[in-house]
Parts: C-alpha cells; sequence; structure tokens
C-alpha cells in the first residue's frame, strides 16, 4: 500500500479517552491505520493532569500506559492545536477519514439559587483546574483568608476539593500541586469546611478510598453528626441492597461519627439531607449560606430530597459548587443540550447532516462519570464502531494531504510529542530540586520559550 492508502484518523482531546482510543485503533495489525492526537494545550493527559488531585500520584501513573501509546509508530501529537479556531471541522474531515471526538466534560453546573453571583462563590472545576494549574485558570485568585468554606455536593470532586483546603500545606509541599496554589494554601485561614448532600449518606456519591483519606487528615477534627446517620425506612433498604462500596461509606461515617473532636486546627464537617437556598453577602462578597433541611421520598425508583421549610445559616467566606461537571458544544459538531453530551450510537456521532465520519468518546460521550480507567471499555467501544463502519459502508482511505501542511500555512507552532516530553523533563527536574515529583509549567509562553531554547 502506499502512504497515501493509509487510514488517518484524528482524535480531539488528549485525555485519558483519547488515549485509549488510539491505543485501540494503533493496535490493529490488519489496518493501515495513523492517528493523530490533537489537543488545545501545550500539554497532553486532560483531567489525568489537571483534573486528578496532586496527592493522587499514584492515579497519575497510568501516564506511563500513554507514553507507551504515544511510542506506536502511526502516532502523532499536535499540542497547542485548537478545534474551531485553530483547524476547524471541515479541515479535520478533509484531512482524516474519521474524526473521534474526546473532549471531555469542561465547564459546570450551576446550584440557581441567588446570591450564586457573589464573590467567593465558585465552581468546584476552577478551583481543581487552578491548583492543578492549569493555564487557562493560572490567575485565578480565591479568597482562602475567611474562616469558613462551604462545598455544596459529595462526589468525589467535592471530596477532593474539600480535602485540599484541608491539609497540612507541607504535605502538598511533596506532591505536584501548583506553586502558585501551594503559596496560598500556605497562607489560608480557612477552619471549618462544609461538605453538604442534599441527600443522605447512602445516596452520597463519594467512595470509600477518598472518605478515608479525610479520616486520615492529620491536622484535621472531621465532624459527622450521629443523628445524620440515622436511617429511615427507605435509606436502609437502599442500604441493604446497596453494593460494599456503600456499606463501607456507612460504615466509614459512623466510626468518624464517634469521635470526639480533639481541637485540631481545622474541622471538616459533613452535613446530609440539606441544600442550599440562598448565598449572603457583603459588599458583593459571600458572607453565609441559607440552607433548608429535605426530608427523602421514593420515586420512580429514585430517592429524592425534598425541602422540609426548616432552614439554618453557615457562615461561609467561600463557596465551591462541586455538582457535576458538563459537556460544552464544540463548533459544528452535533449535541445534546438537555445531557451536555454528544448524542451517539455506540460511538459513532448521530448527525442526520454528517457523513458518519465523527465518532465520540469519554465523558463527552456517556456524560461526567466514571474513574480513569472507566473511559478505556468506552473508548474501545467508539474505536470499533468506527472500524466496522469502514468496513461495512466499504470505505476507502480519502488520501488527502498531510495537515502538517496545513499548519505551516497557517503559521501554527504545533507542540510534538518529543516537544511534550522536553517539557516534562523540564518540569522533572526543577521539582525534583525541590523534592517534589515535578514543578508544573502553567504559562503557555514559558513552555514555549523552553521549547525554543532545547
Ligand atoms: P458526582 O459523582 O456525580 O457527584 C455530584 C454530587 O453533586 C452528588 O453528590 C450530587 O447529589 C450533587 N448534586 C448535584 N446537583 C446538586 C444540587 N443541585 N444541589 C446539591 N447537590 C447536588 O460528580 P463529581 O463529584 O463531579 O465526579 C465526577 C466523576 O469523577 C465521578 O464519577 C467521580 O467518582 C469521579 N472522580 C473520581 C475521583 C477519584 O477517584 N478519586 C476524584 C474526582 C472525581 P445527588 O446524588 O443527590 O444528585
Amino acid at each position: 500500500m502506499t502512504d497515501s492508502a493509509r487510514w488517518r484518523v484524528a482524535i480531539i482531546g488528549s485525555g485519558p479517552s483519547g488515549f485509549y482510543a488510539a491505543q485501540e485503533l494503533l493496535k490493529q495489525s490488519s489496518w493501515d491505520l495513523d492517528v493523530d492526537l490533537f489537543e488545545r494545550l501545550l500539554t497532553p493527559y486532560g483531567l489525568v493532569r489537571g483534573g486528578v488531585a496532586p496527592d493522587h500520584q499514584k492515579i497519575k501513573s497510568v501516564t506511563r500506559i500513554f507514553d507507551r501509546v504515544a511510542q506506536q509508530p502511526g502516532f502523532r501529537f499536535f499540542g497547542n492545536v485548537e478545534f474551531g479556531k485553530d483547524l476547524t471541522r471541515e479541515d479535520f474531515l478533509a484531512h482524516y477519514d474519521a474524526i473521534l471526538y474526546t473532549v471531555g466534560s469542561s465547564t459546570d453546573r450551576h446550584l440557581n439559587i441567588p446570591g450564586e453571583e457573589l464573590s467567593g462563590s465558585h465552581s468546584a472545576t476552577e478551583f481543581v483546574a487552578w491548583y492543578n494549574g492549569h493555564p487557562d485558570f493560572r490567575e485565578r485568585a480565591f479568597g482562602l483568608q475567611g474562616k469558613s468554606a462551604i462545598v455544596i455536593g459529595v462526589g468525589n470532586v467535592a471530596v477532593d476539593v474539600a480535602r485540599i483546603l484541608s491539609h497540612d500545606p507541607e504535605f502538598l509541599a511533596t506532591t505536584d500541586i501548583a506553586a502558585h496554589a501551594l503559596q496560598a494554601l500556605r497562607d489560608s485561614t480557612i477552619e471549618d469546611v462544609y461538605l453538604i448532600g442534599r441527600r443522605g449518606p447512602v445516596q452520597a456519591a463519594f467512595t470509600p478510598t477518598e472518605v478515608r483519606e479525610l479520616s486520615e487528615l492529620t491536622q484535621v477534627d472531621v465532624i459527622v453528626r450521629p443523628e445524620d446517620l440515622e436511617l429511615d425506612e427507605g435509606s436502609q433498604q437502599e442500604l441493604d441492597a446497596a453494593g460494599r462500596q456503600t456499606a463501607q461509606n456507612l460504615d466509614l461515617l459512623r466510626e468518624m461519627s464517634q469521635r470526639t473532636p480533639s481541637g485540631r486546627p481545622k474541622r471538616l464537617h459533613f452535613l446530609f439531607c440539606a441544600s442550599p437556598v440562598e448565598l449572603h453577602g457583603d459588599d458583593g462578597k459571600v458572607r453565609s449560606m441559607k440552607l433548608v433541611r429535605n426530608r427523602l421520598e421514593w420515586s420512580n425508583g429514585r430517592t429524592r430530597a425534598v425541602a422540609t421549610g426548616e432552614t439554618f445559616e453557615l457562615p461561609a467566606n467561600l463557596v465551591f459548587r462541586a455538582v457535576g461537571y458538563r459537556g460544552e458544544p464544540l463548533p459544528g459538531v452535533a449535541f445534546d443540550e438537555r445531557s451536555g453530551t454528544i448524542p451517539h450510537e455506540k460511538g459513532k456521532v448521530l448527525n442526520p447532516e454528517g457523513d458518519g465520519r465523527e465518532y465520540v468518546a469519554g465523558w463527552i460521550k456517556r456524560g461526567p462519570s466514571g474513574v480513569v480507567g472507566t473511559n478505556k471499555p468506552c473508548a474501545v467501544e467508539s474505536a470499533q464502531t468506527m472500524l466496522r463502519t469502514f468496513l461495512d459502508e466499504q470505505r476507502r482511505p480519502l488520501g488527502a494531504p498531510d495537515v502538517t501542511e496545513l499548519l505551516s500555512a497557517r503559521s501554527i507552532r504545533y507542540v510534538s510529542y518529543d516537544d511534550w516530553k522536553r517539557l516534562d523533563e523540564h518540569e522533572v527536574q526543577t521539582g525534583q530540586a525541590l523534592g517534589r515529583p515535578r514543578l508544573k509549567l502553567t504559562d503557555p509562553q514559558e513552555m514555549l520559550k523552553i521549547l525554543e531554547n532545547a
């Protein structure tokens, strides 16, 4: 086969699902197939770099698998290339046999309550991106000078935020947390962090490993109200029918509820069956939150939180909503506003105006749920659907010109995988000199300068 007869696939977004899809496509020995992985940032790995908490280094070791994928013949990385800006959907369709979107869920959901716009009220996604050194958030400031922070939601992102706010900063100094965040957390005066679930402990979305970590924080008394763990009949039935993780969550919460606070410098309070109603502020800055107590009701197989009318107020200098990520539409690509995902059938994008050459995987396909590994079967399904469609529709490779010609014509300075490995080496070297796994580069201009001088 000549070069022009090779299949070319563009993957948009270099998080876990992008790499897992590339792995699946490149392992097909019967296909002459090349994969180009495009990324808006100069650095790869999506939420593994920008989302996974800095004290969860072990989870980040999955990048070794991605490195191996990147070493395979037929793989190229194009960082610093934004879909819809540097290259449009039409450009990709003209240069590739298929496009696979793996862009994740980049924004957050809102509470839609009065006062949400006050200064000091943020989405957890912004805070997570900031402490992980995401370039778009490096200039953000979070007022950590108050005493009390409220985190709404009891998923693992909420737990991450509560843990980072409560950790001993000297422990965080041994991780790859962004330097600006480490300094701000060293200067933080936050003493009380509230984690608030609208439903009960049985319905909480967090997982036992993450709850256990909270109970092991050295500077923190974890406070769980025993009355919050008294289960009504419905919750007890739900617990009996639930898996091991829910039972472990309850065991851990029960153990924590029996502890006597020992006067540690910080306190982490769990509150269940409460919803935010309104944020109150002074001079545009959040001061407190009004909440309502909920009771639980069962309908259509789901436990719902129903407001009781009984309200209470908590002090709040900072509020983080950690109520789920949300996908954003890509220019020209089909999108379902309701679910914040790209509609698909087994990974093939459902677009009546398209010609069947677009695919989707990861959170933008199935919504923001699951751990890093959950993306593997999801990406495999989409990659296999793509190859099956090539066969079923008896397609031939387009044999279009190489995309590098277009990138050069548009003077786009893309970052190759070798470039990234140079940045990676720089981060590791500067970090290790400080006793840290790496010192993250957060400024794209600085990254480009390092590459020019390499
Ligand atoms: P999540 O697991 O879906 O949790 C969202 C939380 O927000 C739930 O407690 C939900 O309560 C609550 N919520 C939603 N709307 C609300 C509202 N209007 N008012 C009050 N509470 C509301 O989402 P996530 O925490 O963003 O995590 C996303 C995925 O990433 C999850 O699969 C998670 O496990 C994963 N993740 C894993 C790790 C880890 O492994 N360490 C770390 C971070 C994230 P309801 O249940 O009542 O809707």
